[in-house]
């Protein structure tokens, strides 16, 4: 009947690189490094969907040597999970997510990013929570090296 899944991933935070963090393009002088759009909260989310059905995780759907991926908009990968766990036979009972980064301040973006994941996901925003944080200037989040995000999903059989 239910099902759960936790995802993690870290990108590396460089200077002229644009910052999208749950769809959203927040102005900043330094972004995220990836080979897709390095969107890091929709990707543990998505790793965390894909966890719950023990489908593996994101590098196995959409490996970072296909040229496909290069620049993708993460939150059309997550569309493309929300399908495949569609055709398994589960919907998203709900996700938390935890965004970890030292700056800018994220609060101000938090519904849009909600708005962006639900929308993903074929649910109503309620059942999408995001939440930022810092590490208070400790670790690889303090120093701004990079921004890390941990998530989980609960799935529900339809
Ligand atoms: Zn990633």
């Amino acid at each position: 009947m239910f099902r759960i899944g936790h995802g993690y991933d870290v990108h590396r935070l460089k200077f002229g690189r644009k910052l999208i963090l749950g769809g959203v393009d927040i102005p900043n002088a330094m972004g995220l490094l990836g080979h897709s759009d390095a969107d890091v909260v929709v990707h543990a989310i998505m790793d965390a969907i894909l966890g719950a059905l023990a489908l593996g995780d994101i590098g196995k759907h959409f490996p970072d040597t296909d040229e496909k991926y290069s620049g993708a908009d993460s939150i059309k990968l997550l569309e493309c999970v929300c399908k495949l766990i569609d055709e398994k036979g589960y919907k998203v009972g709900n996700i938390d997510a935890t965004i970890i980064a030292e700056r800018p301040k994220l609060a101000g973006y938090i519904d849009d990013m909600r708005k962006n994941i639900a929308d993903a996901c074929g649910c109503d925003v309620s059942q999408i929570s995001v939440k930022a944080t810092t590490e208070e200037k400790l670790g690889f989040t303090g120093e701004m090296l990079g921004v890390s995000a941990h998530s989980v999903a609960l799935l529900m059989k339809k």
